[in-house]
């Protein structure tokens, strides 16, 4: 018998066939474990058993195929919506909102027969790196939970690695779903820009947004990610869609001979962490030892990825944001007799925390006539240069590595004051996201008895390469989260 909690998806699904437990037993079990959580990684759970067809709009599984997570309860980030669910993207403005209908992901996902856990915590509106920017409080690491988990997927990759989920999804703009994987031990898959529909996803940076699944295992993360992406969907113009699922078999390779791994020298300056560059080097001689060979690389113009991230990314929230006006949808402030003025103005003013307030008043003055040239305009220009450093890099190379994160889990509230200094935990994942191009990060160890994350990257379209690539790498590392699991599961399981 399969103990009911700290499986895998792929464990859960095996152990749900064999009729080791039914699916009520599963999701009852990871209930109870959740409403017991203190780390703070969910804002809303599902009552009960809600099966696909009473939660999704018409979530029957795809004729002709299997349901691969027939049963397997999954956790959502709180910005996908979900007809019915509250779904606030961790905003005060959107508390309470219950959309009517549900994102191309999620309902993907239920048809390949997932049920709804609950929904998780993140930063508002995606945007942050530690979720601390969140209207439902910060989520604490289950490896230290006076840490902060990484954002702003924070929430769904704290539930993972704390065993209240077998898996979740998160979403990535400039390293949300990698970044928090690597601060919490779990795999974090980011797909090629376009690969997932964007359908149902509150938009933060819509040129960047991708939802991707976070996972104990790069099995899983292809598993996921298999059932996430469908054909092209026709109510997200940027989604382009993987017509052959056969591309994405399941990972298998023990081997890398023939590969070539780049390591961009760019990115791997002095704020790296020593630790977490023992850990990278370590798992570089891994992919040797397995025939990988190791070149590096130059994309010159990535160290300025971060700038133009930052004016980009806000520039569009900017616009996406300003459909949160008080008149629609989400809450809407008391207001005297000032008119529309003051509604827009005291809805916004309240419902809206200070980071997006910043991001808000970033974006507009990037845009603003007179300073769009000098800077939304010169970082689009940035922008290409990053894109055309990653085709040159591709004409050499199969795969780019650096670390996921330039450093281990950070104290919660460290970084809350200095917005550069949190800004700066993007620095190895943003290139990637400007670049559109695919990465996962998996865990490759410990430093200071804390997670790091070793990302890997290809050209777009890459995902079967890379999952293949890291399967391979997992093996060796051999990496245990079971240091992370609360309760009674955890006991005699301390990695060592
Ligand atoms: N940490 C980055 C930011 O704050 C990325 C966020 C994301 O990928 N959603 O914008």
């Amino acid at each position: 018998m399969t103990n009911l909690i700290d499986l895998t998806v792929v464990e859960a699904s095996s152990a749900l066939r064999r009729g080791d437990f039914t699916q009520a037993e599963l999701f009852a079990a990871y209930r109870e474990r959740a409403a017991a959580d203190d780390t703070n990684s969910f804002t809303w759970l599902a009552d009960e058993l809600t099966l696909p067809a009473a939660l999704g709009n018409d979530a029957t599984p795809r004729p002709g195929t299997d349901t691969p997570l027939a049963g397997v309860p999954l956790a959502i980030k709180d910005l996908f919506c979900i007809a019915g669910v509250p779904t606030a993207s961790a905003s005060n403005l959107l508390r309470d909102y219950r959309p009517p209908y549900t994102a191309t992901a999620v309902r993907l996902l239920q048809h390949a027969g997932a049920t709804v856990l609950g929904k998780t915590n993140q930063d508002e509106f995606a945007m942050g790196s530690s979720n601390e920017n969140s209207a439902f409080g910060p989520v604490r690491n289950p490896w230290d939970r006076t840490r902060v988990p990484g954002g702003s997927s924070g929430g769904s990759a704290a539930a993972v690695a704390a065993g209240l989920a077998p898996a979740s999804i998160g979403t990535d703009t400039g390293g949300s779903v990698r970044q928090p994987a690597a601060l919490c031990g779990v795999v974090g898959l980011k797909p090629t820009y376009g690969s997932v529909s964007r359908y149902g996803m509150i938009a933060f940076a819509s040129s960047l947004d991708q939802a991707g699944p976070i996972t104990r295992n790069v099995t899983d993360a292809a598993l996921l990610f298999r059932a996430m992406t469908g054909p092209r969907d026709p109510a997200d113009a940027t989604s382009i869609g993987w017509d052959s699922p056969s591309e994405l078999d399941l990972p298998t390779a023990e081997r890398l001979d023939g590969l070539k791994i780049g390591v961009p020298t760019d990115l791997l300056g002095d704020q790296i962490e020593p630790g977490v560059r023992a850990s990278f080097d370590a798992t570089l001689a891994l992919a040797e030892s397995l025939g990988a060979e190791i070149v590096e690389v130059e994309l010159p113009h990535a160290r300025h990825a971060l700038s133009a991230y930052y004016l980009l990314a806000p520039a569009e929230a900017s616009s996406n944001l300003a459909r949160f006006d008080g008149v629609r949808y989400g809450n809407r402030a008391e207001i005297g007799d000032g008119g529309l003025v003051e509604l827009y103005t005291k809805t916004r003013h309240d419902g809206f925390g200070p980071e997006v307030k910043r991001r808000i008043m970033l974006g507009t003055y990037a845009l603003s006539s007179g300073f769009y040239d000098a800077y939304y305009r010169r970082a689009q220009q940035v922008r290409t240069k990053i894109v055309e450093d990653f085709r040159a890099v591709h004409e050499q190379v199969d795969l780019i590595a650096t670390p996921t994160s330039p450093t281990v889990a950070w104290g919660l509230g460290e970084r809350v004051d200095d917005p550069l200094a949190m800004y700066q935990a993007d620095v190895t994942t943003l290139p990637f996201s400007l670049a559109g191009v695919p990465a996962i990060s998996i865990p490759s160890g410990l430093s200071e008895g804390l997670p790091v994350g070793f990302q890997l990257s290809g050209p777009a379209f890459s995902e079967p390469r890379i999952l293949e690539t890291a399967y391979a790498l997992e093996q060796q590392i051999g990496f245990s989260g079971a240091a992370a699991f609360d309760g009674p599961a955890a006991t005699g399981k301390e990695q060592g």
